[in-house]
């Protein structure tokens, strides 16, 4: 009788240490594996030299691509807890909103995108991608149709992509990854791949199968980074979205547009001044990024704003 106690104790201490290490694991989950360096393109610059060269800055031409149209809960995207959501009476539903893709010609450097749009394969076979079914249906896809994958974009524009410049590393930022020629530069924030949360854990595979075989991503090593070195073009830190979460000041031929990546993914978010909902790891630190955002366009109003997922 004792020895079966003893038995039914160990296994009881054997599956809890199991379940504990299973819970640390999940929570020590980063985005990806992928290999990162310093950034070996842009220069550290600050808020000042970005307001000047909204000015003096040489243009860039830009070009928006409507990937997909897609569906996702408003709760994801915008925080209805926030006094001015609640205030408006918003409730949760399921949103229309779209994935871009924005091709940016440099008049010397070349061809460029701010994040990817969405490609055949993750369209049409996310499993190939490591999205087996059960996440594809919790991800949404089945409320995704695509409107112009980016293998089109770039097969139509006979494109000679010189780099991608990412906004963060969420699936719906990669997902035209595969419409890209695996020996183009990629950019991402600082941090960005540092960053610990649980739902990596379920993301990690997809996002590693994806970077496979691919340059090692390339870091901002600050929070004003002149991309070019000409003022045509800055990255912002603006984490909290995700710990590396980028927005990009372009100096376009029609004048300076900020990218402001899912600092705020709706038009109303931005609007209004709410930060995203629960597809942040770090909420209060993405409002503090919003309101710099913010901040920078009051006091510069030429500058038109993009959001991550709709147009204002
Ligand atoms: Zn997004």
């Amino acid at each position: 009788m004792n020895k079966h106690k003893r038995y039914i104790k160990m296994v009881i201490g054997f599956l809890s240490l199991l379940f504990v290490s299973f819970i640390i694991w999940i929570n020590q989950a980063t985005p990806t594996s992928h290999p990162i360096i310093p950034s070996t393109l842009g220069q550290e610059s600050n808020y000042q030299s970005l307001v000047d060269s909204l000015s003096t800055g040489k243009k860039i031409s830009v070009n928006k691509v409507k990937s997909a149209n897609w569906k996702v809960p408003l709760s994801g995207l915008l925080n209805l807890e926030a006094d001015a959501a609640k205030h408006a009476g918003l409730e949760d539903h399921d949103e229309d909103i779209q994935i871009f893709t924005f091709h940016l010609k440099h008049p010397l450097h070349g061809n460029f995108l701010i994040d990817t749009g969405v490609s055949h394969q993750f369209y049409n076979d996310p499993q190939s991608l490591g999205i087996p079914s059960w996440l594809a249906s919790g991800y949404g896809l089945e409320k995704l149709t695509i409107l112009t994958a980016t293998d089109d974009y770039i097969k139509e524009k006979n494109l000679d992509l010189k780099g991608v410049f990412l906004t963060h590393l969420h699936l719906d930022h990669i997902s035209g990854m595969s419409a890209i020629d695996k020996h183009v530069p990629l950019y991402v924030g600082e941090g960005e791949t540092q960053e610990s949360y649980f739902l990596y854990a379920v993301t990690r595979n997809a996002t590693d199968i994806m970077l496979e075989g691919r340059p090692e991503l390339q870091e901002w090593p600050a929070e004003y980074i002149d991309v070019f070195g000409d003022g045509s073009m800055f990255a912002i830190h603006s984490p909290g979205h995700t710990a590396g979460s980028t927005a990009y000041l372009v100096n376009t031929v029609e004048g300076p547009v900020l990218f402001i990546g899912d600092a705020s993914h709706t038009a109303w978010g931005w609007n209004h001044g709410v930060e995203p909902g629960s597809f942040s790891t770090d909420q209060a630190r993405s409002r503090g990024s919003l309101d710099k955002l913010i901040k920078l366009v009051k006091s510069n109003p030429e500058i038109r704003v993009q959001p991550g997922h709709q147009s204002l």
